[in-house]
């Protein structure tokens, strides 16, 4: 069993697909240990994605990230960090194969409808930026 991180990004969240996102993880195998609907402070924002500090696109990936709710979750399953993953699709969803969520649901890829853990280590700290433990089920 693994657990990993997943955000559904502003964009997503204002296009009312939440339910349908979610369907899709739950299609997939994984189980939804805890989920929340929130607004990330430009603060939150800049820390939870410290590791792009330096790329020219911090700022316009912080400024999205707080333009609206976002529901984050926590997924379990087996392999959970990589199913998620491949669910998503490429980080542009241009280049996301047919019938993942960025294909589907997003539009740029500033803009792209979703995040996830990319690795087991990553996801334990970024579960923990959101969740106490007592709260994953
Ligand atoms: P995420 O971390 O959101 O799950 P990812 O792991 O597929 O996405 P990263 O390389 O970690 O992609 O980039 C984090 C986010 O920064 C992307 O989801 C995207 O919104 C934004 N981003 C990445 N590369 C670019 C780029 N070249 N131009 C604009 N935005 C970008
Ligand atoms: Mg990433």
């Amino acid at each position: 069993m693994e657990r990993t991180l997943s955000i559904i990004k502003p964009d997503a969240v204002a296009k009312n697909v939440v339910g349908q996102i979610l369907g899709r993880f739950e299609k997939a195998g994984l189980t939804i240990a805890a989920t929340k609907k929130l607004r990330l402070s430009k603060l939150d924002a800049k820390k939870f994605y410290e590791v792009h500090e330096e790329r020219p696109f911090f700022k316009d990936l912080v400024d999205f990230m707080v333009s609206g709710p976002v529901v984050v979750s926590v997924l379990e399953g087996e392999n959970a960090v990589a199913l998620n993953r491949e669910l998503m699709g490429e980080t542009n969803p241009k280049e996301a194969k047919p019938g993942t969520i960025r294909a589907d649901f997003a539009e740029s890829i500033d803009a792209n409808a979703v995040h996830g853990s990319d690795s087991a280590d990553n996801a334990k700290v970024e579960i923990a930026f959101f969740f106490a433990s007592k709260d994953i089920f």
